[in-house]
């Protein structure tokens, strides 16, 4: 508890930060596991908020990180003050061997460990924790990139498939950054369709190894990493098996470095492979198991990008308001203005909602880890099948994450005009950087598709009939349509989100019966779906938030958190509105769109809001702090 009586000194060297590490970590470790014992019954499951009410008291808000996770936070933010906001010109000149050294620093810190069990030189910590982790480092541009891909999909395949020898041997230096780590899944004729590609292993003559090849393209960390999880089939196989390569083996060739819009200064290369020897003990779980592998990271990937997007939004957002209260027009500073605090109070609430959604579902993979811990999984079978469960927030979480950034850095150019398009302010850089965030770990049009179509699937296993559900909202309106409770702002905030997702259930329902299933060419009306569930979700998890935020502080602390709830429960329900209409317009006619058409209207009603007041509200908030408070 050391380092509880020693709050840091910053600026602080390398060398203490490791020694408070060490205390740190161990403590952080313990206080973890006793702090969060769970209550089974109240755990939801993935995919279910769109069917059962959740209670406030049972999400996980932000508010609720502890001392000993803050420091974990604050020790990522140094990080990057120190090693890398200073250097992000010499990190985007590719300049040689930075990223490489910026990785074995964070390693030096302990801070590539988080996902790492002990035994193998890490700390690892619950998914919260590292949920937060990459939330912090996600404002460090292309060095957040090189982070996430060595710690995520890099590290990870080996974590929780790697047998004993496996992890004994590349775990330790993948934790402590002396060896870097890449995942090699993308090919030039295999992108979205990733299980159609080439590579090809074989074994020798003498069985002792595959001979691997093949040819990976966009390969994050590719150009310096030592480990590479590969993605190859095994003779005529029709899926994927995994391998651990070494950079370092003969006849793995790196080609020079891409030249990209953004991130520019995270490596990325196309990788090839000539008949490079994988010793047989280097196939990473069984032969043909390798695209469950690939998925299984990605969706793990995909709630990360989540949380990354929460720190570089949150950098825009304090770049923007620094610059709208310094720069004057008119004799006035802009923030004065009306249309800047529109844009900066906008970027605030999206990631407000973002950051909701984002804890949220981290701490029910964590709860759902330590259930199926219970019920007698492994700990690598538990995170696996923990993360897996919530799919469909993964895939949400991705697109919603990605848009929000998306739309913050946007604003952020715009806020500062013929500036922000100059290369001289970082806001160029956080645009640019940006961009990449709907194309990897699945695009944003594969993710929205998995956003329906896996929510349907799911609906089936769990013997939640979907059809149904919609046949009664058409026929049996009375009793699916309540009274608006009056006098109760949350209870009243509730129903608009019941009857959001009640939108949801009658798109779902009447696609699957009209299509007898088949609908995955109807990409139109599944992005529509999938944007009402992704709305679904934020507004839901916000809602909560507050509710929570308020038993936690008082109704007067939390005025302008409820400006935020209002905002995006109005936009959401004409948002939804739209989508839900643009669907069965598509697919519906005669009586039977009439209905439904009216229950939308109805199911998308809220109380009108001054929404114009409440974002000045927020934006005066953030003006007066001058940085994120939020
Ligand atoms: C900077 C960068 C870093 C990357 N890092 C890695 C890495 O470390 N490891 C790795 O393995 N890969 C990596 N990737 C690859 C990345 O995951 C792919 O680029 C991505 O999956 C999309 O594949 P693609 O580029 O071939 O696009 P395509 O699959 O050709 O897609 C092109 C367009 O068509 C759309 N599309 C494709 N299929 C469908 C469909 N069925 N329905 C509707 N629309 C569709 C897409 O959404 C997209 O808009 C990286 C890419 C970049 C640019």
């Amino acid at each position: 508890m050391v380092f509880l009586l020693n709050p840091l000194p910053y600026p602080i060297s390398i060398k203490s930060y490791i020694s408070i590490s060490i205390y740190f970590y161990t403590f952080a470790a313990n206080k973890y596991n006793e702090r969060y014992t769970m209550d089974k019954t109240n755990i939801l499951k993935g995919g279910e908020f769109l069917i059962k009410e959740t209670n406030a008291a049972d999400i996980f808000i932000p508010e609720e990180i502890d001392e000993e996770q803050r420091m974990i936070e604050q020790t990522c933010e140094d990080f990057l003050e120190t090693e890398v906001f200073p250097n992000l010109d010499r990190i985007d000149a590719q300049e040689e061997g930075l990223m490489r050294s910026l990785i074995q620093k964070a390693g030096d810190l302990g801070l590539l460990g988080i996902s790492v069990p002990e035994e193998y030189e890490g700390f690892e910590q619950s998914f919260v924790t590292s949920m937060l982790a990459s939330a912090a480092m996600g404002s460090g541009y292309s060095f957040s990139v090189a982070y996430s891909a060595h710690t995520g999909i890099g590290t990870l395949p080996i974590v929780y498939y790697g047998n004993e020898e496996q992890k004994q041997k590349y775990l330790p230096p993948l934790a402590t950054g002396e060896w870097a780590a890449a995942y090699c899944l993308t090919e030039p004729n295999a992108g979205s369709d990733a299980n159609s590609g080439k590579s090809k292993a074989v074994l020798s003559e003498d069985g002792k190894n595959y001979i691997l090849n093949g040819q990976k393209m966009w390969i994050t960390n590719g150009g310096f990493a030592d480990v590479l999880t590969v993605f190859a089939k095994i003779d005529n196989d029709r899926v994927y098996s995994a391998f651990i390569v070494e950079s370092g083996w003969e006849g793995v060739v790196i080609n020079p470095e891409e030249k990209k819009m953004g991130i520019k200064g995270s490596s990325t290369v196309q990788l090839f492979f000539n008949d490079v020897k994988v010793p047989i003990e280097n196939l990473l779980g069984k032969r043909g198991g390798g695209f469950r592998i690939a998925l299984n990271i990605l969706h793990m990937g995909r709630i990360k990008l989540g949380g990354t997007v929460l720190g570089a939004a949150k950098r825009a957002i304090s770049q923007s308001v620094n610059y709208a209260n310094e720069r004057k027009q008119f004799g006035q500073p802009i923030s004065n203005f009306a249309a800047i605090k529109y844009k900066l109070a906008e970027q605030v609430i999206r990631t407000w909602v973002t950051e909701s959604a984002v804890y949220r579902v981290s701490k029910n993979i964590d709860d759902m880890i330590n259930i199926l811990l219970e019920e007698g999984k492994s700990k690598q079978m538990a995170t696996i099948d923990g993360i897996a469960h919530y799919a469909i927030e993964a895939a949400a979480l991705k697109v919603f994450g990605s848009e929000a950034l998306n739309y913050v850095v946007d604003e952020a150019v715009q806020i500062f005009g013929g500036m922000g398009f100059s290369a001289e302010t970082d806001v160029d850089r956080a645009y640019r950087d940006s961009r990449i965030n709907r194309i990897f770990e699945g695009t944003n049009e594969i993710n929205r598709l998995l956003v329906s179509d896996t929510t349907i699937k799911k609906s089936l296993k769990t013997g939640f009939d979907v059809v149904r559900y919609a046949n009664s909202i058409i026929k049996d309106s009375d009793k699916e349509i309540e009274e608006v409770p009056t006098g109760n702002y949350f209870e009243e905030k509730k129903y608009y989100v019941r009857n959001f997702k009640k939108t949801a259930l009658l798109l779902l329902g009447t696609l699957s019966d009209k299509f007898d299933r088949d609908f995955l060419s109807e990409q139109e009306i599944l992005f529509n779906i999938s944007d009402v569930i992704m709305t679904v979700y934020g507004a839901e998890s916000t809602l909560l938030r507050v509710e929570k935020l308020q038993g936690m502080k008082g109704a007067d602390a939390i005025t302008l958190n409820k400006d935020m709830l209002d905002v995006y429960v109005y936009d959401s329900a004409c948002n939804i509105n739209k989508s839900a209409k643009d669907a069965i317009n598509s697919f519906v006619e005669g009586e039977e769109q009439e209905i439904m058409l009216e229950r939308i209207d109805t199911f998308t009603k809220v109380a009108p809001v001054n929404i114009k007041d409440a974002r000045r509200r927020i934006a005066d908030k953030l003006i007066d702090e001058n940085k994120y408070c939020f």
